[in-house]
């Protein structure tokens, strides 16, 4: 969105964005105004500022990634490089019988895409495993950019947490000595800490099923490409690694986004007729 060629369109997705970046601001200075100026003799003081002052630095620098980040648009060559993989594929690294479920038709952009992407009609494309169109970031929330979005979610609530629990602390106080700024800070926190730790939650949750906020509906009887946790885990995150915990650089596997294990057991006697193309 920020890179649209129309100016307009540019400014009024941008706007948002902004907007998460003043909040992130406004939480260091309700940390300053709401919690340090009044408790300065607060012996884990220095110990909260710090977790608050990196956890809000690193959720900032995963909002900018996930926002300038891009993706995964199914690439032109698409049909070439499915190929590709498919002869590369090595159907003994599940240990367990493989099959690949691939290609499916987008009417609106009129060619074959990946099973499991899906057509943004904000951005008028089809993203690989797309998860939604975040107007927060100004991006969709697809399979190249799904990890840092994850990062930004949790990282806001544990910066969160602690003003939260810091003004909190000062409110409740016995000497009754609280500022607007205490109040403010104590309301604001608390309400962003309520909706990031709810995000953050169901993302874990929509990893460790493999599933996303498109397709929760479909896996509702059954999830073909549901894995276990940590292997689901490791579809989106990769192997165990620094860019767990940070928002760093980190390529997945080339294959990722165009073709996806899928496992018949989790059918669990229901029938499913494939329409598209399934390959052994
Ligand atoms: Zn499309
Ligand atoms: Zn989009």
């Amino acid at each position: 969105m920020f890179f649209h060629k129309n100016r307009l369109v540019r400014c009024v997705y941008s706007l948002p964005v902004l907007i998460v970046y003043f909040i992130s601001f406004m939480n260091m200075v309700f940390l300053h105004k709401g919690y340090l100026d009044q408790n300065p003799q607060d012996d884990y003081a220095m110990i909260k500022c710090l977790i608050v002052y990196f956890a809000t630095i690193t959720g900032v620098i995963a909002l900018t990634k996930t926002a300038i980040t891009e993706p995964g648009e199914v690439p032109l060559q698409f049909d070439l490089l499915e190929e590709s993989f498919k002869e590369s594929l090595n159907t003994e690294d599940y240990g367990i019988e493989r099959y690949h479920a691939t290609v499916t038709y987008c009417r609106k952009c009129d060619r074959n895409r990946p099973v499991r992407a899906h057509h943004c009609i904000l951005c008028n494309k089809c993203i690989m495993r797309m998860d939604h169109h975040c107007p927060w970031v100004g991006n969709c929330v697809g399979i190249y950019n799904y990890r840092t979005f994850v990062q930004l979610v949790l990282y806001a609530w544990i910066s969160t947490s602690f003003v939260a629990g810091a003004c909190g602390e000062i409110l409740l106080r016995e000497d009754g000595q609280t500022d607007n700024w205490n109040f403010a800070g104590f309301v604001v926190s608390w309400a962003l800490f309520v909706m990031t730790a709810m995000l953050t939650v169901y993302h874990l949750w929509m990893i460790c099923e493999n599933s996303n906020t498109i397709e929760l509906t479909f896996h509702k009887h059954y999830n073909l490409f549901n894995f276990g946790s940590l292997t689901n885990f490791q579809q989106i995150f990769g192997p165990p690694g620094l860019h767990y915990i940070l928002p760093i650089e980190f390529s997945l596997n080339p294959e990722a986004g165009f073709i996806y294990p899928i496992k018949l057991e989790n059918l669990k006697g229901e029938t499913v007729y494939f329409t598209n193309k399934v390959l052994i």
